[in-house]
């Protein structure tokens, strides 16, 4: 019998494959003692199991060099020598002499590592407790006998969708894209970063399945519906054919789509809407600048950072923002400075926060680090050069934090002057409103900034006080909420008022009914993923403004979210008939 499991939609698009299941935890132990003949075999297995992790380590590397890059590579150079230490080797081989079976040890001496590494008051020691935990995982894999489940060895081509509980940097940086063809997570929710970057990728993807690893087995057959987030387990030949003309009938209205990139982004009663596109990774730059995009309103530069042990210098950065700039041939670029933190960590060296959301975060770390935020900086203004780059800080919250950012920007133009490397010293300086604090006093921003963009992602995870990766939590998520509507209102009058650009980049302008509200509400410049852009275009080209401030209005005034929902898909029904469907 087929089951299906109702996750939340993440990326668009449906495939069909094989299951490819990713445990990625420390398996459970099983209490044995040994006797004192048996020493000398356990300590046996424990020096034939680290030579098989060190081998399977070199190959994970090698396929980390091939797919992501040198500075991704290094993560498993510090997990061999990790192995290789020779303390790890007597601690492992004593507590078997002390009665321990091989994975007894091992399990206890890894544990004991973690706990020390973790509360050192150094980073440099706490940056290994991740590290230790991929060690210990794999090492107790092997001695247990447990399947492999490194996704690094599927064939080119196996069509292989991911099943596994999140997706950690150490995978991210494995991902192969010519045998993953989907990915489907327990946790996460749409504004999760697994999903982002997933719609960034073009990968389709379900998150927040609570329960997929446990409910599917490696190599069941698998329908997963990213649009729909369906994840079907061992679909019947009827399922099978009905999701291939799903799949066809998705093709057909991405193909219907595409004509739309090219047209003008400009609405039914002729109001000019900018729509740009968001961008992670500057390998997706390709994809966003033949999407119909004016330029780029966010670069989350931070996914240069996730997942490598070590900050990318100056030059590294220098070329993946020119990259960027120069794909868009003079259009506006907005790049954001590192929003470093929340769920977007590097591996190993950042403090483990009992509140990460709320926490070391974003422009936060960047001023508390000033060497590594100049070096960003730097790096920027070398690459404004090639077109027209604005910055914009994230998680803003006070008008000092504008001020003290500003003084490392010009201090750094002055370092490049010093160095006589050509730069840009007049770049525009933006904020992100993503936190109640800043949308109320926007007034106060405003005189410092030459912009605003609303971050919608994380102003309803504050606002709302719902964690935007905890998918038990996403029905709760309601960016339509009055509160929200009403801060966002507030920011674009505060901005018109000022006489500076108010754009929205969070998820929220991707979606056809809120893309309607945020125009409803007087937003003129969307943000929204690459493959996103033509749709919310058709949406802009069918409607008239007047009628979607009326609606937007009516939902400032709505009791809930569900209120305000109703009153606005009303009004999106009757200037664009079935554009919504049920
Ligand atoms: C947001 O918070 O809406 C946003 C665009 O930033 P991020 O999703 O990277 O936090
Ligand atoms: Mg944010």
């Amino acid at each position: 019998m087929p089951t299906i499991l109702v996750g939340i939609p993440a990326s668009p698009g449906i495939v069909v494959g094989p299951a490819h299941l990713l445990r990625w935890e420390v398996p459970e132990v099983p209490e044995r003692s040994i006797g004192t003949r048996e020493v000398p075999a356990e300590i046996a297995r424990v020096h034939d199991a680290f030579a098989s992790a060190i081998e399977r380590l070199q190959h994970v590397r090698k396929r980390a060099l091939e797919h992501a890059g040198p500075a991704e590579a290094a993560i498993f150079d510090v997990q061999i020598s990790i192995i290789q230490d020779a303390d790890l080797t007597n601690r492992v081989e004593s507590s078997i002499r002390r009665g321990f079976s091989a994975e007894g040890a091992f399990d206890l001496v890894m544990f004991d590592l973690r706990d020390h590494f973790g509360r050192s008051p150094h980073a440099m020691m706490r940056e290994r407790v991740d590290d230790l935990c991929d060690v210990q995982i794999r090492v107790l894999s092997i001695l247990l006998g447990l399947p492999d489940h490194d996704p690094v060895d599927l064939p080119k081509g196996a069509n292989a969708i991911l099943i596994t509980h999140d997706l950690t940097p150490s995978l991210t940086v494995q991902l192969d894209r010519e045998c993953i063809v989907g990915i489907a997570t327990d946790a996460g929710t749409r504004t999760s970063h697994v999903a982002i970057l997933a719609r960034s990728l073009g990968l389709p993807a379900v998150v927040g399945l609570l329960s997929a690893t446990t409910r599917i087995q490696s190599g069941d057959r698998v329908i997963l519906d990213g649009a729909a987030g369906t994840l079907m387990v061992r679909p019947n030949a009827a399922e099978l054919a009905a999701a291939a003309q799903r799949s066809h009938r998705e093709r057909q209205t991405h193909d219907e789509l595409a004509l739309i990139a090219g047209m003008e982004s400009i609405t039914a009663d002729g109001a000019r809407i900018v729509l740009r596109a968001n961008v992670d990774l500057p390998d997706e730059v390709a994809l966003a600048a033949t999407s119909g995009a004016e330029g780029v309103g966010l670069m989350r530069t931070e996914f240069l950072v996730v997942g490598r042990t070590t900050m990318p210098d100056e030059n590294e950065q220098y070329e993946a923002y020119a990259k960027v700039i120069k794909a868009f041939d003079g259009k506006p670029v907005i790049i954001r400075t590192f929003d470093i933190g929340g769920d977007k960590l590097p591996v190993g060296g950042y403090p483990h926060e009992p509140n990460p959301f709320l926490g070391w975060r974003a422009i936060r770390m960047c001023l508390d680090e000033p060497e590594l935020f100049k070096t960003q900086l730097r790096a920027l203004l070398r690459a404004a050069v090639h077109g027209d780059v604005r910055i914009m800080l994230p998680l803003i919250i006070t008008v000092d934090e504008v001020r003290q950012a500003r003084f490392l920007l010009e201090e750094s133009a002055r370092d490049l002057v010093a160095r006589g490397v050509e730069h840009r010293a007049d770049i525009p300086l933006g904020v992100m409103i993503e936190t109640p604090a800043a949308c109320i006093t926007a007034d106060a921003l405003a005189p410092e900034v030459a912009f605003f963009s609303i971050g919608t992602n994380d102003l309803v995870q504050y606002t709302l006080a719902v964690d935007r990766g905890n998918a038990s939590l996403a029905s709760r998520f309601t960016p339509l909420h009055p509160a929200v509507l009403r801060l966002i209102y507030r920011t674009q009058l505060v901005g018109a008022a000022s006489g500076i650009d108010v754009s929205v980049c969070g998820e929220m302008a991707s979606e056809p009914l809120m893309a309607y509200a945020l125009i409803g509400l007087g937003i003129r410049q969307l943000s929204v993923s690459a493959m996103s852009v033509p749709l919310v275009k058709r949406i802009v080209r069918g409607i008239d403004t007047t009628r979607a401030a009326e609606a937007a209005m009516a939902a400032l005034e709505a009791g809930t979210a569900h209120a305000a929902e109703a009153l606005l898909r009303a009004g999106l029904d009757a200037e664009l008939p079935g554009l919504l469907g049920g």
